[in-house]
């Protein structure tokens, strides 16, 4: 058998490991930041017949700029705004859904891919990443993927960035790219939008927010949306994977200013989203209110999950997202596969002492509350 190794691979990609979420078929899987809810019965036949009205024309490459979705997203964003302007009770009419503008959207399959023509626009060999780590794995993956290198840069003990430290980190590496990730992935933190402007005004280079699960973070949220006017090198990816119950179908997508969407077109493939899939997010996003009617439940499901691992013992770090980060098994690894043993997969992320464990529908979080009881019994 043919060994990686006997193959003429690129350099910087030898001994890299791929991202890797253990697959395991468990009755309970709570691993990958999915969303619980199946997709309504409702949206499931509006995408059924969106997706049979383009099956006569899968002869014809689909429309590479797909710009229905992209007018949906835009509509989509543009009323986030407006709720959270409103919520604030100031500056409505300036932050009004009219700011965000199709011409400043892109989307591809997934905001993984998002990411990767983003680093493949602005990294590359020879230019550099920073990221605040603990992170999303696949951070540092794009961007090596690209070419570039990747800084990681540490956070505070509660996972929260110090907006000194990191515009020092960026003065002294001088990034290409800055990812932040808000709220972020593994540690359900989020960043205020000061300290992102902070960043954004240390950096030369591009930033992205990285915003895969805001819709499940308080009210009090304040998405980097709000930042873009005026900051051409600030970029927002959001996916269509968490809130929107649709990982399967591969949608993710970002807003920024239309010159640094120009440049995510000198990247792309051509007909990068599939007709199939335009037509399924199109169907979604019609039906936005339906699709979204699981985060509330999800979110109290997540502090379920908090107060149930504090009555246990652990320490629970605070989450706006679908999941939470808790420390102080002894053996995080040994109590995982307890865990996988009573049928329930978490993540163990390789943090110091933490696991990761997503928020489930009521009956999946009690299944994980009550197998977990169970297993810390057995600790020894
Ligand atoms: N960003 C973050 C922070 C994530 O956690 C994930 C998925 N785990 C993604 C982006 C990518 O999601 P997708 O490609 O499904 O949009």
């Amino acid at each position: 058998m043919t060994s990686l190794d006997s193959l003429p691979l690129r350099a910087d990609l030898q001994g890299a490991a791929p991202y890797g979420a253990p697959v395991i078929d468990v009755p309970v899987r709570l691993n990958v930041n999915e969303n619980a809810f199946d997709v309504p019965e409702p949206v499931v036949r509006a995408i059924g017949a969106r997706v049979a009205e383009v099956a006569a024309s899968l002869n014809r490459y689909p429309d590479r700029e797909f710009t229905e979705l992209r007018t949906l997203l835009a509509g989509y964003l543009g009323g986030v705004l407006a709720a959270e302007a409103g919520e604030s009770g100031s500056g409505a009419s300036e932050l009004a859904g009219a700011r965000i503008r199709p011409e400043m959207i892109w989307a591809a399959n997934g905001s993984n891919e998002v990411l990767l023509h983003i680093l493949q626009a602005f990294g590359g060999p020879g230019r550099t990443a920073l990221g605040f780590v603990p992170s999303y794995s696949m951070h540092p993956l794009v961007a090596q993927a690209s070419g570039a290198r990747f800084v990681g840069v540490g956070r505070n003990a509660d996972f929260t960035i110090d907006p000194a430290a990191a515009v020092a980190a960026v003065r002294e590496h001088d990034p290409d790219v800055v990812f932040l990730c808000t709220p972020n992935n593994p540690t359900g933190t989020r960043t205020p939008l000061e300290v992102i402007e902070r960043i954004y005004e240390a950096a030369r280079g591009i930033v992205i927010v990285d915003e895969a699960y805001a819709e499940f973070a308080g009210s009090d949220f304040r998405s980097a949306l709000h930042l873009l006017p005026g900051r051409e090198r600030l970029v927002v990816s959001r996916t269509m994977s968490k809130a929107f119950a649709f990982a399967g179908a591969r949608v993710g997508y970002a807003a920024a200013d239309p010159a640094f969407v120009d440049a995510l077109r000198l990247v792309r493939m051509p007909y990068h989203l599939s007709s199939l899939t335009q037509a399924a997010a199109c169907a979604a996003l019609e039906h936005t209110e339906e699709l979204l009617a699981g985060v509330r439940a999800l979110v109290a499901q997540r502090e379920r999950l908090s107060a149930g691992l504090r009555d246990l013992g652990f320490e629970v770090f605070d989450s706006d997202s679908n999941f939470v980060l808790f420390r102080g098994a002894a053996d995080p690894h040994a109590l995982w596969q307890r865990l996988v043993d009573s049928g329930v997969l978490i993540r163990d992320i390789g943090l110091d002492g933490c696991l990761r464990v997503n928020a489930g529908t009521e009956r999946e979080t009690t299944a994980f509350l009550e197998a977990l009881g169970a297993a810390v019994e057995q600790e020894p």
